[in-house]
């Protein structure tokens, strides 16, 4: 093997790879890898914002890095030979972090980001830019009044537009209902119902939940995947309308693979000089 072939084998054997996580795709990442070779060390990180999160297997630390700079220096220290940003796809500070840091280290990365929901037949989404402006939309649908309540699914760190003590003063009238992993920060105004609950959710339990509660509109991120749509399916079901708040854009110039599959094959074509 020639000296160049040499030093090609070291910049892209897979030793360690980093998933960012806090996802079901960085879950179900961790176990593919943890079974591929018991020579490659996998560390999953997390935020540390949900009390008992669902541990993946493989390595797990918790707590923020200290932005870009304290990541690449923990790329460095614990020689990561890849990334895969696979948070959730609203985590936009994490994201804009690993990019900055992939770049200054030259450690390849991968944002792993599941597809967002596709509008269908039935459905009536009006689409917004950020909860902001999902919550100044809210009295100005009709079916947010009359007795019935506004279902809150954007997640209890997002809560501040609706229930926060700045909120617009229209929405005082209004009756809410969250749900969230873990309880929302109080206090909370008068009019607000919580649900503790975490997904995956079923069509028949997302049915029962929206009648019960009597919910006249629903209020999600475009949050995309399996796990958290059968609300979506419910609420077209019962012709309610949905707020639904776009993405924000992923980091400019990384790839990005939609499924555990793709982020896989992107992997094992950088381990594959290590391979031959
Ligand atoms: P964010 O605003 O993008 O990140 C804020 C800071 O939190 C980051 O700068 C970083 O701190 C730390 N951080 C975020 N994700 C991390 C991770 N996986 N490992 C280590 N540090 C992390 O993030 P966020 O929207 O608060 O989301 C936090 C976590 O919850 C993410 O892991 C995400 O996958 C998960 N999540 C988010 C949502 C959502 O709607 N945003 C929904 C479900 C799950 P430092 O700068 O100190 O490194």
């Amino acid at each position: 093997m020639s000296s160049h072939e040499l030093r090609h084998t070291f910049r892209h054997a897979l030793r360690h790879v980093l998933i960012l996580g806090g996802t079901t795709e960085a879950r179900l990442l961790a176990t593919e890898l943890a079974a591929w070779s018991a020579a490659l060390r996998v560390t999953t990180s997390l935020a540390g914002r949900v009390e008992q999160p669902a541990l993946p297997d493989g390595g797990v630390r918790v707590g923020g890095f200290g932005g870009a700079d304290g990541l690449a220096a923990w790329l460095r220290a614990e020689r990561v030979s890849a990334v895969v940003d696979a948070t959730h796809p609203f985590a936009a500070g994490i994201s804009a972090n690993a990019a900055q840091a992939a770049a200054g280290t030259g450690v390849p990365l991968l944002v792993l980001r599941r597809p967002g929901w596709q509008q269908v037949a039935g459905d009536r989404w009006h689409l917004v830019a950020s909860v902001s402006q999902a919550a100044a939309l809210l009295p100005e649908l009709d079916s947010a009044e009359s007795g019935s309540r506004v279902f809150l699914t954007t997640g209890r760190k997002d809560l501040a537009p609706f229930t926060g003590p700045d909120r617009l003063p229209a929405l005082d009238r209004l009756r809410f209902l969250i749900r969230s992993v873990d309880p929302p920060e109080p206090p909370l105004p008068p009019g607000v119902d919580v649900v503790l609950d975490r997904g995956p959710f079923t069509l028949d339990g997302e049915r029962a939940l929206l009648r019960h509660h009597r919910i006249g509109v629903l209020v999600t991120k475009d949050s995309g995947g399996a796990a958290t749509a059968p609300k979506l399916t419910a609420a077209r079901e019962l012709s309610l309308p949905v707020v639904v708040v776009q993405r924000p854009p992923a980091p400019a110039g990384v790839p990005v693979a939609a499924d555990v599959a793709a982020a896989l094959a992107w992997l094992a074509r950088l381990a594959r000089p290590q391979l031959t």
